[in-house]
């Protein structure tokens, strides 16, 4: 079955409301370290400096007989740029179902400029909606063509400051933002310790504890800060560093050998995480499925962390489909990672999401059994850009 065509898209998606909730949520106003916050201009948040313009990306690629698939990235419209103007030409005409061939075309065609960043977003993409098609021609869900389900349901972890409400929602095991970072001084690794301290009193020892520090620290910054958190119990620390600075990564390793480390979200295509592996830099790996190849990446990623024995809970798996399908295929992955930027009060069924994506229900998720990654977009929803 030949691609007929590939193309990104606009999604329209039907209005959906959602109740104002009890109060605004952390997502609206907490202040969130990251690599930027050493300018004072734009150290509040994280929208006043990250793109304005650029939203989800979409592709849709099409096959001989009419059947679609539909992929997700980020950073459209520069990602479009990689896909209409230079891969999609390349990849139509060729079979929909060879997606390893594919996989492989695109990460040696991105060679001229590059296949990490923005091209990997644009990879991820068509990947993500090759697999969506494969899917929906076999008439199977995506994780099953991987070879699962490995379980019944999937735990979830739950990502966000509103610690209370989502107690309230039978979450048991909770990652925080870090709040500061090296540009905040003494002062600001004592509230940090606070923040955590109290999220700790709240949950108790009976649950787990992360902190995610968005690649907002040096080495020295991070083991400061391990060393005050020791007393909580992290259960990992989560991306440090800047994700290029491999040295750094294995110094920290060095620093703080008894302390779980997790990173990998901002690295792209399949060979920093065997940098990271074979070298035993982290615990945990973090690969983003819309961002570092999609499916056929991610299966590399899991093949050698496998072999290691290195554990892999993917960036975001929960908040949408194509992670779902991906973790729930693999007994390697325990967790899935569940973001909540809504507002406390807002029962997770009425908060946005994508039609036919599965919520979590007491802390655990099961991902829909439709063919693909089972998604309930209508066609007509889709506007070509
Ligand atoms: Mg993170």
């Amino acid at each position: 079955m030949k691609i007929t065509s590939i193309q990104t898209v606009r999604l329209h998606l039907p209005p959906q409301s959602a109740p104002e909730g009890s109060r605004r949520s952390w997502a609206e106003h907490a202040e969130v370290a990251n690599p930027m916050s050493r300018y004072p201009h734009v150290k509040r948040q994280r929208a006043l400096w990250l793109p304005k313009n650029w939203g989800p990306l979409w592709c849709k690629v099409t096959a001989e007989d009419g059947t679609w698939g539909l992929g997700l990235s980020d950073h459209a419209p520069a990602v479009a740029a990689v896909i209409d103007g230079h891969l999609a030409p390349q990849l139509v005409g060729q079979d929909c179902l060879a997606t390893e061939k594919l996989a492989d075309m695109m990460f040696r065609l991105t060679k001229p400029y590059g296949t990490t960043g923005l091209a990997s977003y644009a990879i991820s993409a068509i990947d993500l909606a090759l697999w969506d098609l494969k899917g929906k021609l076999l008439g199977k869900p995506v994780y099953s063509l991987l070879g699962g389900p490995a379980r019944d349901k999937m735990v979830c972890y739950v990502t966000g400051n509103d610690i209370d409400w989502y107690q309230e929602l039978g979450f048991r095991a909770f990652k925080l933002a870090c709040p500061y970072g090296p540009a905040d001084g003494l002062d600001g690794l004592a509230k940090n310790e606070e923040f955590v301290a109290q999220a700790r009193e709240r949950i108790g020892d009976a649950c787990e504890l992360m902190l995610d520090c968005w690649m907002a620290f040096d080495v020295e910054y991070a083991v400061r800060l391990a060393e005050r958190l020791r007393p909580y119990k992290l259960r990992w620390l989560e991306e440090c560093l800047i994700p290029e600075d491999m040295d750094g990564h294995i110094e920290l390793r060095r620093r703080l050998p008894d302390q779980t480390l997790a990173t990998g979200e901002h690295w792209y295509t399949h060979l920093p995480f065997q940098a990271a592996i074979k070298q035993r830099m982290v615990d945990i790996l973090q690969p983003d499925i819309n961002w570092c190849g999609g499916v056929t990446t991610c299966q590399k990623i899991m093949g050698m962390a496998e072999a290691a024995g290195t554990s892999v809970i993917l960036h975001g798996g929960a908040r949408n489909p194509y992670g779902q399908h991906f973790s729930y295929a693999f007994a390697g992955i325990p967790w899935l990672e569940y973001f909540i930027g809504s507002r406390p009060g807002v029962p997770l069924e009425q908060a946005p999401r994508l039609p036919g994506q599965p919520v979590a229900k007491d802390g655990c998720l099961t991902p829909s059994d439709a063919p693909g990654f089972g998604l309930e977009i209508d066609e007509a929803w889709l506007e070509a850009v």
